[in-house]
């Protein structure tokens, strides 16, 4: 991560009247760092050293507001808890069948694909999520090995 990303972020915080806790800085240093997708309990579980009175729910309210103000996105899956994402630029995700890991991949943005959706369905398209799943070297290797 480049401390220019960091400085830029607090800059949106600054601009958006947000009020810039120790919590709040930590947390978006972690995501910014964190080439992952992390969980809020993952954050916790990284940041709970430093900040021994910070619970869960306050990780939790940090993500909102970041949220809120465009610097994290959110992506929910089903009932499992969700994951965060500082790279508010358009990107693709591919997603660890085994281990959950979610990792970033650049495509061209399918917007024939969402013009096509409106056309055909009359819907007011508001964005679409495209994610492949497979195997990370991680986990091939740990197969690999057991054999
Ligand atoms: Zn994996
Ligand atoms: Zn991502």
């Amino acid at each position: 991560m480049s401390e220019k990303q960091l400085k830029k972020a607090i800059d949106t915080l600054k601009e958006s009247g947000v009020r810039i806790t120790p919590q709040r800085h930590a947390v978006l240093e972690y995501l910014l760092n964190a080439m992952v997708h992390p969980t809020a309990d993952d954050i916790y579980k990284a940041l709970e050293g430093k900040f021994p009175n910070m619970s869960v729910a306050t990780v939790y309210n940090n993500l909102r507001v970041l949220r809120e103000i465009g610097l994290v996105r959110e992506l929910t899956y089903g009932d499992s808890s969700s994951r965060f994402d500082c790279n508010t630029t358009e990107h693709y995700h591919i997603i660890c069948d085994s281990c959950g890991k979610i990792v970033d991949f650049h495509y061209p943005s399918l917007d024939e694909v969402e013009a096509l959706a409106e056309q055909v369905t009359g819907f007011d398209v508001s964005h679409h999520r495209l994610e492949v799943y497979g195997k990370c070297e991680g986990c091939q290797e740990v197969a690999t090995q057991k054999h």
